[in-house]
């Protein structure tokens, strides 16, 4: 007789494990299927690898400005050896963090590739045979994986995509980083820090396209303080390998060459076409077609993650796994605004964003009031010697509603978390109380600016 469960969730990933311990605290019998290690791509080749890897970078850029804060501390250089095995570790335990979490809610975790045969009807197969289980209902979260580029396919050596990047043997002496998107940015910080000379191609008019303007001409500028070049509105046509270097092919007629070629061009939704095709999954190309209520077309069956190509962000899978779990154990649960999930990046400098930027707002037609505030007049960020960057807050004119919030400075990516917080709250901004010195003053200043009211912003010509 199959074992039965109430949810069977197809993928460790954030999706997976985070549906799994909501329905299991839901009070359902639940069991889990992970073919890979635990932790998905933002544990294992995502997420925290590179943080570890931008943590270490970070590290060694404020060693080497060590004299600038009064400090004598030597000669500072990278030991990529002992930066990758910090790295390792840091994985691995958290891989047995995640593992621990799933048993502690009696979880059963099956180490196996899942398909789905039927509605309710999973076959697995692991390194022990086959069986099949049976579940009232199932949450597919099997990811993503990188976009594979024919014209210059990935050799797993020279021409790499993130999952290699994060764990190249040595430091490459140059590297040219197609996409200039967040991996892109991310990865070029690392190896940039480390003494890689680096260059960014990206197709579309700046780097970041997603964000405004102003924050790309601030990330150009930095990146090139850092020794990273960038190549906006450039399109790479081909990418020759010989003798182990590359050549890449722009579509101007220019050529670099580079010891590594990191195509970082976006992630692609992954789904087994077995569990497709036996299901009749309705698909958008690879990705599963969901309703907000994270419901497939087939009942019973749910999909979350970056099989469902939402955000392909974990906190997006979060998010959605929340809904799945809830209505898979009976909720009526839907999905709020997707502009309200927040986007980080962890470059040097950081960026984030919530809600609609000026960009959005001007295709939308809605006009807006742009406050901003900069590092560079906040005394906890100079205090710290890192006092680059700006934010904007984004006041609808119409309704005075706070639109979006867009960051670009040293720790955006944790101060983001407050914007959310405040977006579409009734309590003025006035009346809330920031400690000082911090650096958390300039996102209050950007907002009072876009009312017209800061008292450290001047008032405007
Ligand atoms: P991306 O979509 O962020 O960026 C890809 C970039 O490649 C785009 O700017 C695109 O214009 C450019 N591009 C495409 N074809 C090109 C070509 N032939 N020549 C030059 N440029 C080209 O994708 P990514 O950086 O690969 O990241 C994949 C996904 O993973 C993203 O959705 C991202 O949000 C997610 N991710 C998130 C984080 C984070 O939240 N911090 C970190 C890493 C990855």
């Amino acid at each position: 007789m199959a074992e039965k469960f109430d949810v069977f969730v197809i993928g460790g990933g954030p999706g997976g494990y985070a549906a799994a311990i909501r329905c299991a605290q839901k009070g359902a019998s639940v069991a889990l299927a992970e073919k890979d290690v635990m932790g998905g791509t933002c544990l294992n080749r995502g997420c925290i690898p590179s943080k570890a890897l931008l943590g270490s970078a970070h590290f060694l850029t404020q060693a080497k400005h060590a004299p600038l804060m009064g400090i004598d501390i030597g000669e500072v250089k990278p030991n990529w050896a002992k930066m990758q095995a910090r790295k390792n570790a840091i994985v691995t335990g958290f891989n047995k963090g995640v593992t621990g979490l799933l048993q502690a809610n009696k979880i059963k975790i099956f180490e196996a590739n899942a398909v789905v045969t039927a509605p309710g009807k999973i076959k697995l197969t692991s390194k022990d045979g086959e069986n099949e289980v049976e579940a009232k209902n199932i949450i597919i979260a099997t990811g993503s994986v990188p976009v594979n580029i024919p014209v210059f396919p990935f050799d797993g050596e020279t021409i790499i995509s993130s999952t290699e990047a994060l764990s190249l043997a040595q430091i490459p002496e140059s590297m040219v980083i197609i996409g200039g998107g967040v991996i892109g940015c991310e990865m070029a910080c690392v190896y940039s820090c480390v003494g890689t000379k680096v260059t960014i191609v990206e197709a579309l008019p700046q780097i970041l396209p997603n964000e405004d303007q102003w924050v790309a001409k601030i990330m150009t500028k930095e990146f090139k303080k850092i020794g990273i070049e960038t190549m906006p509105a450039k399109k790479v046509t081909a990418v020759n390998v010989s003798s182990g270097k590359a050549t890449v092919a722009l579509e101007s007629g220019e050529e670099l060459q580079a010891e590594k070629v990191l195509v970082a061009v976006g992630r692609k939704a992954f789904c087994d076409n077995e569990t497709v095709d036996n299901l009749g999954l309705k698909m958008n190309r690879s990705v599963i077609e969901v309703n907000e209520k994270m419901e497939t077309n087939v009942p019973g069956i749910y999909a979350i993650g970056d099989a469902v190509g939402t955000t392909y962000l974990a906190h997006g899978a979060f998010s959605e796994a929340e809904i799945a779990a809830e209505n898979a154990c009976g909720g009526d649960e839907k999905m709020g605004d997707y502009d309200l999930i927040p986007k980080a990046v962890y470059s040097f400098p950081e960026v984030a964003s919530v809600g609609r930027n000026e960009k959005k707002c001007a295709e939308l037609g809605i006009e807006v009031e742009v406050g901003s505030a900069m590092f560079k007049s906040n005394g906890r960020s100079v205090a710290h010697n890192e006092s680059t960057g700006e934010i904007r807050v984004i006041r609808n004119k119409a309704n005075n509603e706070i639109l979006g919030v867009t960051m670009v400075g040293a720790t955006v990516t944790e101060m983001i978390a407050t914007a959310r917080a405040l977006i579409g709250s009734k309590e003025k901004i006035t009346d809330v109380c920031f400690a000082h010195p911090t650096v958390s003053e300039v996102l209050k200043e950007a907002w009072e600016d876009a009312f017209g009211i800061s008292l450290h912003v001047p008032p405007r010509k």
